[in-house]
């Protein structure tokens, strides 16, 4: 198979380290070694959200973390306000609305992020049980400012669930910290795992609405999961991804063993955009204080997005491109994974090919903002 590099905002690719703990041999879901590995697993993800109480693992896709979300906090009654910048946040509306809440909708334009001050006043205009919104637009590439929409809204604020799918391992996010309710993610992107696990992790007061009312789904009951979570020999109640815990015990280990892993992160968002910018790209996401650190949309003005996305691949490079309005329109790379300065000049030096540029200073911009402060 040819070599390909994997720029795919999920899956991302996957470390040795995770990929070989996945390999290991199979054991059972109901024996000590299995409720050992239960329990490093949710010690890591306890470190890395810096949250206490337990992380649900689904067997399924970051989707089904936010249908668990809709199963336990969506019913008929309930009134939900979905704050959306993309595709991403109407797929939780969608969801929400399907297991019967009224929906309040607010959208931001694509590209845009969302502000505290929108939040704060259609919480107060609508008055809703719920608020849905988005950590990282992964369809445009859009981080939103979560910590500062909590400190935002009124202390005794409705329930508020974040879509952290393509945001979570990359950015700091620490639910308990900033007042969020409930939190979905997956193990593709930012946690750096195949696909296949849905994580969900809830406040105490949550955990009481869930507990309270029985979910209108019993794969998703989150009640049922942490029923079993027995502190000391965690348990699900029906058959685990076994290997996948396997691989997401290796990767947190790995992303939690590097102080810097974050500001990593960030770096090499920058380092890509200005390089992207001075080839003559152009960001999609104009304000940078909205830029995503794992994943960077671009477009090409009075060039042929679909050509570059073609001669792209062509050379082993799997980028992708929009989707929704923005089909055809942008690009996509991501950068989850360990980009340091060998992957960018690789990133960059495969974009500079595809365009046919003829300025080679995109390395010098890159360089530039590669090596300014790395909490900058
Ligand atoms: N929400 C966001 C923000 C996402 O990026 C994605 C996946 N791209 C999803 C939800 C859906 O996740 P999955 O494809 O794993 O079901």
């Amino acid at each position: 198979m040819m070599n390909r590099y994997l720029f795919t905002p999920g899956p991302v690719p996957v470390g040795l380290e995770a990929s070989l703990a996945s390999a290991r041999p199979m054991i059972s879901h109901r024996c000590a070694a299995f409720h050992e590995l239960f329990e490093r697993v949710e010690h890591g993800l306890s470190t890395l959200l810096r949250s206490s109480g337990p992380v649900v693992i689904f067997p399924s896709s970051g989707t089904g973390a936010l249908e668990a979300l809709g199963a336990n906090f969506s019913r008929p009654g309930t009134k939900a306000l979905s704050v959306s910048c993309g595709a991403f946040g109407d797929r939780f509306r969608e969801i929400f609305a399907r297991f019967g809440a009224t929906m309040a909708n607010v959208d931001v334009p694509y590209g845009e992020g969302v502000t505290p001050e929108v939040v704060a006043s259609a919480v107060e205009r609508e008055r809703p049980d719920v608020v849905l919104l988005t950590m990282n637009e992964t369809s445009t590439g859009v981080l939103n400012p979560i910590k500062e929409i909590m400190e935002a809204l009124p202390k005794d604020h409705p329930l508020v669930l974040v879509d952290g799918v393509s945001g979570i391992g990359t950015m700091p996010f620490f639910p308990e910290e900033w007042g969020v309710d409930g939190l979905a993610t997956a193990s593709q992107k930012g946690l750096l795992v195949p696909p296949g696990l849905g994580l969900v992790w809830l406040s105490p007061r949550a955990w009481e609405r869930a507990s309270a009312e029985r979910a209108s789904s019993y794969y998703f009951d989150l009640a049922l999961q942490r029923k079993h979570m027995k502190e000391g020999a965690p348990e699900n109640p029906y058959t685990p991804p076994v290997s996948l815990y396997h691989a997401l015990d290796a990767s947190l280990a790995e992303i939690l063993a590097e102080p810097e892993w974050f500001a990593l992160r960030a770096r090499a968002a920058r380092a890509f955009a200005a390089g992207l910018e001075a080839l003559g790209y152009e960001m999609l996401v104009r304000d940078a204080r909205f830029r995503s650190h794992g994943v960077t949309a671009f477009s090409l003005p009075g060039g042929d997005v679909a050509d570059v996305v073609r001669k792209l691949r062509a050379m082993g490079v799997e980028p992708a491109g929009g989707q929704g309005p923005l089909k055809g329109k942008i690009i996509r790379m991501s950068h989850y994974h360990d980009v340091r300065w060998p992957e960018l000049s690789m990133m960059l030096g495969a974009l500079y090919a595809a365009k046919g540029s003829s300025s080679g200073d995109f390395m010098r911009a890159a360089l530039d903002a590669w090596e300014g402060r790395i909490d900058g």
